[in-house]
């Protein structure tokens, strides 16, 4: 059913408590936790609790969790005091676009200079 854990899923795992993460917020329907491999300072991944394979796919189910997912950014930014100097956000949505874990996950990037257009 749509929405339910995936038993393969890394990300289920973790929501599980299964997988070891260094979680930094948690709220009823999602988890931040700290990014294995950071690519800035500040490296946390904002997840629904629930599986959906990719941000577009959670957001037409459940837009209140997406909407609940990007708030928590802002929250993960404040908390790690990146809020001033700006940080970014990123689904990245397919093979092609780097996503590598088919479980929405919102990447909070801050705490050094980011360049745009994105690599
Ligand atoms: P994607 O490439 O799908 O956009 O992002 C997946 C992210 O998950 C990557 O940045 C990767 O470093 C991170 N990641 C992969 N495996 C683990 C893990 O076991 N624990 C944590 N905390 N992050 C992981």
């Amino acid at each position: 059913m749509a929405g339910e854990p995936q038993a393969e899923c890394l990300f289920c795992k973790i929501v599980a408590g299964e997988v070891p993460a260094t979680v930094v917020r948690e709220t009823e329907t999602t988890v931040a936790f700290r990014d294995i491999n950071p690519q800035a300072p500040t490296h946390v991944l904002v997840i629904p609790k629930v599986h959906y394979p990719d941000a577009a796919s959670l957001a037409a189910a459940e837009p209140q969790v997406m909407a609940d997912i990007l708030c928590e950014s802002g929250r993960v930014a404040a908390d790690e005091k990146v809020d001033g100097t700006g940080y970014r956000v990123v689904f990245n949505t397919g093979a092609g676009a780097g996503q590598t874990v088919f479980h929405a996950h919102l990447h909070v990037l801050g705490g050094r200079g980011l360049n745009w257009p994105p690599g």
